[in-house]
């Protein structure tokens, strides 16, 4: 489970976010919710590309 700033893109862990309040400690913007299934995909697309190396 993640959370990042819309703007920016910093991404946190839940307990990382709890303690900042929900606010990123960099750049002040709220943190939102950020589903992981673009992680996964984005980790398959590296698997891919090693299988192929
Ligand atoms: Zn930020």
């Amino acid at each position: 489970m993640f959370f990042a700033c819309k703007d920016n893109g910093h991404r946190y862990k839940f307990d990382e976010a709890t303690e900042n309040n929900f606010a990123c400690p960099k750049c002040g913007e709220s943190l939102e919710y950020q589903d992981n299934s673009n992680i996964i995909i984005e980790l398959k697309q590296m698997m891919k590309k090693n299988d192929q190396a």
